[in-house]
């Protein structure tokens, strides 16, 4: 299994990542990607970018050393399932979303605290996908967020950089992979890398993803393809500008 695109990194614009935005773009083109998210962090992170970072996404042009960029934010999940407090205007440009726990936004609580506040993100309709559901420190329901994903249009993340750095995420997001298995919800592998150097590094994902047998045609950045009919789905002609 392969990724032909990674829809989760960042760049200078949070301030603990270390890589212009077309630093990230050369990173994805090294790995002969056909597209790249951009997806900073939302505005309540200590070191995420002014809201007007993402109000003005749309000057980035649609293809840039042969890559296709897309124009995304990761949302900061507050505790209810709140997120960030960025305007409906800012997010104009905004092609893919995903909401994660991050413990300076939402301090790590209980499973029902975690689950509570995942269930209200399913039915917010600005976000395309659960980031890093497997972090160890935000243990949730996992069945009963997984089993309503497809109801909600959520995608649901195995995120590299999980299994280098959050420790006892391997578990979990095998546990999580199994489930989207099961229930047949579609997924995205990606690295989270917060250097040019890292993007693409998802091989440990796709590695557990193999052992269990997941199907190829559940991946949605498996294939140039798959994130057309994707993003087509949601009404957004990305390779075709
Ligand atoms: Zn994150
Ligand atoms: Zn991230």
């Amino acid at each position: 299994m392969q990724i032909a695109a990674d829809l989760h990194t960042h760049t200078i614009a949070s301030t603990h990542a270390y890589s212009t935005l077309y630093e990230m773009v050369c990173g994805a083109k090294n790995k002969g990607f056909t597209a790249i998210a951009i997806t900073d962090h939302g505005p309540d992170m200590h070191d995420g970018p002014h809201e007007w970072h993402f109000s003005n996404l749309d000057i980035v042009p649609r293809v840039i050393e042969g890559v296709t960029v897309i124009r995304g934010i990761e949302f900061n999940i507050r505790p209810g399932g709140a997120l960030d407090n960025i305007s409906e205007k800012s997010l104009r440009p905004i092609e893919f979303a995903l909401a994660s726990f991050h413990e300076c936004c939402f301090a790590p609580s209980t499973r029902s605290a975690h689950t509570e506040a995942l269930e209200a993100v399913l039915h917010d309709p600005r976000v395309n996908a659960l980031g890093h559901p497997g972090n160890a420190l935000f243990d949730f329901d996992k069945e009963y967020i997984i089993s309503r994903c497809n109801d909600c249009g959520k995608l649901v993340e195995i995120n590299g950089n999980s299994f280098a750095i959050r420790k006892g995420s391997r578990e979990n997001c095998t546990e999580i992979a199994l489930l989207c298995k099961r229930y047949e919800v579609p997924i995205v592998v990606n690295s989270d890398s917060h250097i040019a150097y890292r993007v693409g590094h998802v091989d440990q994902a796709l590695r557990m993803l193999e052992e269990i047998g997941f199907p190829e045609e559940l991946v949605v950045n498996s294939s140039r393809t798959r994130l057309e009919a994707y993003f087509r789905g949601r009404g957004l002609h990305i390779f075709e500008e």
